[in-house]
């Protein structure tokens, strides 16, 4: 198959401080495993404040659009935002979320296949624990909510960092990993997910 079949899409999955100090990193691996996706690089490290700040610095609006965010999800909670300029509120946000991802290690991985992104992001819910689906990890194994985090100045605790689209996981992917610590492998599974004629199963 060729680098840009489908199945090749790549995506990065952060387990956060978070998702460590609850025991669920296996559980987490266990989702995006099951569903046929194909693991090709893993480790557990302790981020440092600039790999966070560049890890989030991949999007370079982020601060203004988690700013903005912010400040809305602050009115509805009928709040005073710290500010009403969405880079000043994303530089706040960007601290806190320094702080919460240096606390204890993380365990960095990739994963690939076809819709990696998608079906990664559709497994672990989106970003508000409160508000995620059930059968969703951040719906199914933590409860915070953007009210909580902000009446108490920290980020947001949602176990698991998900890329948001193709072209952020290929830029976010090489900030965690060096070349060599991916590994191009084949699953025996992938025969059955993707080989058109099926052949070579039978004896
Ligand atoms: P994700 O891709 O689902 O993790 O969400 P984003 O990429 O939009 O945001 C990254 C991180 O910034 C989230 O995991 C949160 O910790 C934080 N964040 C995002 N949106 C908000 C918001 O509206 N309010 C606050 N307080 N934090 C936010
Ligand atoms: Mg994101």
């Amino acid at each position: 198959m060729n680098m840009n079949h489908h199945s090749k899409e790549r995506t990065l999955v952060v387990i956060k401080p978070d998702g460590v100090q609850r025991s669920l990193i296996g559980e987490i691996i266990k989702r995006y495993e099951q569903s046929g996706l194909k693991m090709i690089a893993i480790k557990m490290l302790l981020p440092t404040e600039e790999m966070i700040e560049s890890h989030y610095s991949v999007d370079p609006d982020f601060k203004k659009k988690v700013g903005t965010k912010a400040i809305e999800s602050y009115k509805e909670a009928g709040d005073k935002p710290p500010s009403d300029d969405p880079e000043t509120v994303g530089e706040g946000v960007m601290n806190r979320l320094k702080n919460y991802m240096t606390c204890s290690p993380v365990v960095a991985m990739v994963w690939q296949g076809a819709h990696a992104v998608e079906l990664v992001r559709k497994a672990t819910g989106t970003t508000e624990p409160r508000t995620s689906d059930v059968g969703t990890i951040r719906g199914d194994y933590v409860l915070d909510s953007y009210s909580m985090a902000d009446s108490d100045g920290r980020a947001i605790r949602n176990l698991i960092h998900a890329s948001g689209n193709v072209e952020e996981a290929e830029k976010e992917i090489p900030l965690w990993f060096d070349k060599k610590e991916i590994i191009q492998y084949k699953l025996v599974q992938e025969t059955i997910l993707y080989d058109v004629n099926l052949d070579g199963l039978l004896e």
